[in-house]
């Protein structure tokens, strides 16, 4: 019978707490009494690592543990609270959630074999980008030419999904998967005396481990358990997405993702294809639900009208980029702007809103735990860089943890999970940083705000040395 302690602050927490205490005191007693009758009590099954949460990043990880030389002898057991997953149709139409992924989380596909996989089934590469305001002329393009590689790939969650999951079911014996296995409650080593992390599901069946992995998403069980402060705002904006059917004429290969910056957030299309692109619309909670429930074909005018409408200018700020542009030797920004191909259409059943928010933790690892992904970080959608980041901690993890193992380290070892940590927060805090001032850069009409990023805007398009700098970070 494990003994879990169940850490959370506030008094519905302490509510759960007690319930959940009471739960357990009332299994331990059943317990108890089977081994009065039986005098054995089954032990918990015991893993080497335990990933908690099967989403992108969670199943990804599986995978790339597997793949790692160093340690793929070790026993893995994920945890996913959700039921099996269906798989992915290349037939079927283009799916309403999508990731642009960066060169660095391809290059993490490639490295364990899931990259052919997306490849052959279907990706469409970002080969330009205009991100533009709209209370200025200010607008900043980047084309793939300045970088050699493509600035982005646009690919389904599903199909990276279905592409990490063959990867784990057809060459990963040392995973075991567990579909609808819900953590209610987690121990760590040193609680009560326990040497190993231990995990309870909500049907009873209990675990251990040298080393738990929360990538159970921004709610994250794991997270709660380890007791670590938590950074985080609800930005009080949904991001709608929906799948669009585009106006392209003539030999128009749709590989441009466009950007614009509204003054209720931003409205950002991503190409899947020559004829359709992915909409990713951040905007206030009343306006989501309005946009969700307009007909479509209202639905497709408030589109098209968000990528051209004409908003209120400031005169000064018009002023200052002209003066900017010439000293550049531009004839202007508008000279060189571009407009999104037109929305025709919305597939049906395409729509659907996602609250956003940042959340940082203030620590990823403990002594016997440690997280990955949204469970330690999230972002707002603006910059494309969430799930990236959390590809990042899986690169990352799975190196310092086959170092560690190579030196003699045991898996759950803070003095080691703590250099996963640094080199962690070293790549994330700068993007998670610069992602919520943009955020918030945008979410004024202020004038000498919007004189500000404009100008800044601007100044990056017109200088490359800045601009591919900005380039590199995002791209990976
Ligand atoms: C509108 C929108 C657009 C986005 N676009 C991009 C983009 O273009 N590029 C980009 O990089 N990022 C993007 N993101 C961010 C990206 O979607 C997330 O960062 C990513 O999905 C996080 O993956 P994860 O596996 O860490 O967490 P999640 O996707 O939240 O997965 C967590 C998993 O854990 C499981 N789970 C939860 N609790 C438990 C439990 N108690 N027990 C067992 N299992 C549990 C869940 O069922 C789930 O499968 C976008 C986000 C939004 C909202």
């Amino acid at each position: 019978m494990l003994i879990l302690l169940c850490k959370n602050s506030g008094a519905a927490a302490a509510t759960q707490v007690r319930s959940i205490t009471k739960r357990l005191l009332a299994t331990a007693a059943a317990d108890k009494t089977t081994t009065t009758t039986t005098k054995s009590s089954p032990a918990a099954e015991h893993f080497d690592i335990i990933i908690g949460g099967g989403g992108l990043v969670g199943t990804t990880l599986a995978a790339a543990l597997a793949k790692n030389a160093t340690l793929a002898d070790k026993k893995v057991l994920l945890l996913e609270g959700a039921g099996p997953f269906k798989g992915f149709d290349v037939n079927a139409p283009y799916q309403n959630r999508v990731s642009a992924i960066n060169r660095n989380s391809i290059e993490l596909f490639k490295s364990i074999d899931a990259w052919q996989h997306i490849e052959a089934a279907r990706c469409k590469p970002v080969k330009q980008m205009q991100v533009w305001e709209s209370n200025s002329d200010a607008l900043i393009q980047f084309q793939h030419d300045n970088f050699a590689s493509d600035v982005a790939c646009i690919i389904e969650n599903d199909l990276i999904l279905d592409a990490v999951y063959a990867r784990v079911r057809d060459s990963a014996p040392n995973v075991k998967v567990l579909n609808q296995a819900r953590i209610e409650c987690v121990g760590l080593p040193g609680a009560a005396g326990a040497p190993h992390s231990q995990v309870k599901l909500q049907d009873g069946r209990s675990y251990t481990c040298e080393l738990l992995i929360g990538a159970d998403g921004a709610n994250s069980v794991v997270r709660k358990e380890m007791g670590v402060d938590v950074f985080s705002l609800n930005y009080e904006r949904m991001g709608l997405v929906a799948t669009l059917d585009l106006n392209t004429e003539g030999d128009c290969d749709n590989s441009v993702a466009w950007q614009r910056f509204l003054p209720s957030g931003p409205i950002a299309l991503l190409p899947l294809s020559d004829k359709q692109s992915s909409l990713v619309w951040s905007t206030t909670v009343p306006h989501a639900k309005q946009l969700l429930a307009m007909e479509p074909a209202q639905f497709v005018d408030a589109l098209n009208e968000a990528f051209c409408r004409q908003y209120p200018r400031v005169d000064v700020v018009d002023k200052a980029l002209q003066a900017l542009n010439a000293f550049f030797g531009n004839s202007g920004a508008q000279h060189q702007r571009q407009y999104p191909p037109r929305v025709c259409g919305v597939q049906e059943r395409s729509r659907a809103t996602f609250p956003l928010g940042f959340l940082h933790a203030s620590s990823y690892v403990c002594n016997g735990a440690a997280l990955v992904g949204d469970a330690a970080h999230r972002v707002h959608p603006l910059a494309g860089q969430g799930v990236n980041l959390g590809f990042g901690d899986v690169r990352i993890l799975v190196d310092t943890l086959a170092t560690g193992a190579y030196a003699g380290f045991k898996l759950g070892d803070t003095q080691h999970l703590i250099k996963y940590e640094r080199k962690c927060l070293a790549k994330n805090v700068p993007i998670m940083v610069g992602v919520h001032g943009l955020h918030t850069l945008y979410s004024t009409e202020f004038s000498p705000v919007v004189l500000m990023r404009s100008l800044g805007l601007q100044l990056t398009q017109n200088f490359p040395p800045i601009k591919n700098l900005f380039m590199k970070s995002a791209m990976g």
